[in-house]
């Protein structure tokens, strides 16, 4: 039954709580969640899946492409990057958009290359895309210094600045690959705090424990007083650490209110790449920040381009992902980390979610099928 008001749907399982539900939507909002009585269920219904970590900048750019390492991908991306338009930009940023929004996404956040190589078209590019979508998908920008924009340099802060006047969501850096990734952060920090802009960090994505950046850049959130400001995206090597080093890295990163944003997809492809096999997965201690209290999303990271070959916005597909390569068993935590923090469909949340055709959350994780139904502020999107 529907009109221009109101939209009942019928035959919905939600994760996380037993029994089959008919749902009503009405002014932008889910209004009720009552028991349906009329047989089987066909529809798994999760609040709209929320991709905390994209590149859409760069997304559909390579055809394909098997990245040596980390290092190689960088390179082989800033070469192809050199020739970006904005108008290419907005072409495939609209095109990731628009998978993610027939996927059941309802809410993208993408790190928008800032470098002397793109200098400012991919936010220009990405600026039109979100425009183009904005009554479907709601895109946050993250003006995001590369590796090859270092902020520790006067050239690299600089340009990121000028990033700002385009009125980016949030600011981002890629930390690691700084000369001096102190001062680098120090100047990211400050430029966000002057804004009053969260900053979203690329922070070891490697597997060397005698690297590691995050216990300085977790010290400094709490130094600065910008605890649940900051999130650490990859954090690979503190899967590489002692335990009880692990265990004094993930208490402070509680105490500073750091989510973390974990990117199965790229990290199993690029760490600990070599000639040989890999043995070490690369993802990040998932259960034991989840233990601390510390907030875990999920994102798709790359999308057919020079980090990560495949994939299609899909967060179904990383969610299965973590749940096998992170053991994430819990169907709350789980639905939480795709949602954006949203663990359950529930009456009175706004009316952005998903059904997937399918009979149980494992069902759909399993398929990941096609034919889903998607709603935006309570209104039928796809
Ligand atoms: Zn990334």
């Amino acid at each position: 039954m529907t009109d221009s008001h109101e939209v009942t749907l019928g035959a919905v399982v939600l994760p996380g709580r037993a029994g089959i539900y008919t749902l009503t939507l009405r002014g932008g909002a889910v209004a009720a969640v009552e028991p349906w009585i009329g047989g089987d269920p066909r529809w798994v219904g999760l609040p709209g899946l929320v991709n905390l970590h994209a590149h859409a900048d760069r997304a559909f750019a390579a055809e394909s492409f098997r990245p040596a390492s980390l290092a190689d991908a960088v390179a082989a991306a800033a070469k192809a990057r050199a020739t970006f338009t904005a108008a290419d930009v907005q072409m495939r940023a609209t095109r990731f958009f628009e998978h993610s929004i027939a996927h059941g996404v309802t809410r993208v956040r993408t790190h928008t290359d800032v470098d002397a190589v793109v200098e400012l078209r991919s936010m220009q590019g990405v600026l039109s895309a979100k425009r183009a979508v904005a009554d479907r998908l709601d895109v946050e920008i993250i003006a995001f210094a590369t590796a090859r924009n270092d902020l520790a340099e006067p050239d690299g802060l600089r340009r990121l600045k000028h990033a700002v006047e385009l009125k980016p969501d949030l600011l981002g850096a890629s930390l690691n690959s700084s000369a001096e990734p102190k001062r680098a952060l120090d100047a990211l920090l400050t430029l966000a705090e002057r804004h009053g802009l969260p900053v979203d960090l690329h922070i070891d994505e490697h597997l060397e424990p005698g690297r590691m950046l995050a216990p300085m850049a977790a010290d400094a959130v709490i130094a600065r007083g910008m605890q649940g400001r900051v999130s650490f995206s990859h954090l690979c090597a503190l899967a590489a650490l002692d335990e009880s080093s692990a265990k004094a890295l993930i208490d402070k990163m509680a105490h500073s209110q750091i989510t973390v944003i974990v990117l199965p997809e790229s990290n199993l492809l690029l760490q600990d790449r070599s000639q040989a096999t890999p043995r070490r997965r690369g993802i990040t201690l998932v259960r034991e920040l989840i233990a601390a209290g510390v907030k875990i999303r999920l994102g798709t990271d790359n999308v057919r381009d020079w980090f990560f070959p495949f994939g299609n916005g899909d967060m179904l597909e990383t969610a299965r992902l973590a749940a096998i390569t992170a053991h994430l068993d819990d169907t709350s935590e789980l639905v939480s980390a795709m949602c954006g923090g949203c663990a359950l469909l529930r009456e009175g949340m706004p009316g952005d979610l998903v059904l997937i055709p399918a009979t149980s959350f494992d069902d759909a994780l399993a398929r990941r099928p096609d034919g889903r139904v998607v709603f935006k502020h309570g209104c039928r999107i796809v």
